[in-house]
């Protein structure tokens, strides 16, 4: 016998639904309105909660005296040892420079050097300083407050949190047309509703959770790709899971979120040893 969820309690409306709130749902919802649309943005836990508020070293762009794209596509090939894609990577460092231009824009406070420029440094891979981060190591939480800022100042975007959204819906035609989603907690809707949109987007982040240790968020558990697997999206590249080689070790039955030490670490010039060090 299958299990049933319950009939949905209500429904909301929007020109699109966007699943999720980290850097990708929140650029994507404020996008989306500067056509004037309506956004319905729904994410599963509080509005801070994903990966994003976490990033610490900072943002790679070309954006330094003499650096280029060009420049910048080379580096991360070579680093990506044949196993980039290479349209994606065409798009990350051409559209870079005018995506942080853009984040400055809605408030994003980066960096600065003694003269006023924007601090860039340098991490793994790269040829030229070209990370730019804010608050030292607070680049994530930074970024993460603009555009929540951003948010919030927009009436035309509805944000529910506690809203874990678990199926897409489909109309006759087999087209996607929104979502239901269980609301637990407090909020401005509650229970097991229904979302109807032209359009849905699916930020959900990674799926690092399902590993026992990672450093990602608890909220990091892949059921967005899950929810559009089912729904018959194609997705593609999930083997890629980032683990950072530097993590601070708090034992080894610890589960769950890890705590990063810092890429800036090794940017700075910090060596990776594999062995204990005696103290002299
Ligand atoms: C510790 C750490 C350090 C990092 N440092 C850097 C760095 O220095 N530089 C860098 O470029 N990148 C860094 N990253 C990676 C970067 O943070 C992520 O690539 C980026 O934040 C992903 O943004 P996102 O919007 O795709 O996902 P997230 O920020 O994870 O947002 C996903 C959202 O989807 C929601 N969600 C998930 N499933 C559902 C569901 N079923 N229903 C409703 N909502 C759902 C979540 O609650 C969350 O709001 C770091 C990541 C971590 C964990």
């Amino acid at each position: 016998m299958k299990l049933r969820a319950p009939q949905p309690g209500w429904t909301a409306k929007a020109d699109v639904i966007v699943i999720g709130s980290g850097v990708a749902g929140l650029t994507t919802a404020l996008q989306i309105r500067a056509h004037d649309l309506s956004v319905l943005l729904v994410t599963k836990s509080l509005i801070d909660a994903g990966s994003t508020k976490w990033a610490q070293g900072g943002i790679a762009a070309a954006l330094g005296p003499g650096d280029s794209p060009e420049d910048h596509e080379r580096d991360t090939l070579v680093a990506g040892a044949g196993l980039c894609d290479d349209e994606a990577v065409h798009v990350l460092v051409t559209e870079g420079p005018e995506a942080v231009r853009k984040l400055i824009a809605r408030g994003a406070k980066f960096d600065r050097s003694e003269t006023g420029e924007i601090a860039l440094t340098r991490e793994g891979g790269h040829l030229r300083n070209r990370i730019l981060h804010a608050g030292g190591d607070a680049t994530g939480a930074e970024v993460s407050r603009a555009l929540l800022t951003a948010v919030n100042d927009d009436p035309g975007i509805e944000v529910v949190e506690n809203a874990l959204v678990i199926d897409a819906l489909k109309n006759k035609d087999g087209v996607v047309c929104g979502v239901t989603l269980h609301v637990i907690g407090e909020g401005s809707r509650d229970g097991v509703g229904r979302a109807i949109a032209r359009a849905v987007v699916v930020a959900t982040g990674g799926l690092g959770q399902v590993y026992s240790q990672t450093t990602n968020p608890s909220v990091s558990t892949g059921d967005g790709v899950a929810l559009a697997l089912r729904a018959g999206a194609e997705v593609a590249d999930v083997e890629f899971i980032q683990f950072h080689p530097t993590v601070l070790w708090i034992g080894g039955s610890s589960r769950g979120q890890q705590p990063l030490i810092s890429e800036a670490v090794r940017g700075e010039g910090a060596i990776l040893r594999n062995q204990k060090v005696k103290p002299s």
